[in-house]
């Protein structure tokens, strides 16, 4: 079973830290969990 990661929130903290989790591992299953209706362009 693969490695999953949760992220609560989807502004630019949050899209960064799906993009540096995604480099250091590509197979990570990721999850971005956001209350508003959008999510960031950042990162
Ligand atoms: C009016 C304004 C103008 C700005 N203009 C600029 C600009 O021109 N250039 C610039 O570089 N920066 C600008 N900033 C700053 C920039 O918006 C912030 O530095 C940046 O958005 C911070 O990112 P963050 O991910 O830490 O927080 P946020 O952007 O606040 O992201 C947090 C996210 O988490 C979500 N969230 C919170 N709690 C929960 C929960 N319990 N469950 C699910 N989701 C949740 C929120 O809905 C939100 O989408 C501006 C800020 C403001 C207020």
């Amino acid at each position: 079973m693969g490695k999953k990661l949760v992220i609560i929130g989807s502004g630019a903290g949050g899209a960064s830290v799906a993009a540096e989790a995604k480099r250091r591992d590509p197979n990570l299953d990721i999850v971005m969990i956001e209350q508003g209706d959008y999510v960031s362009t950042a990162a």
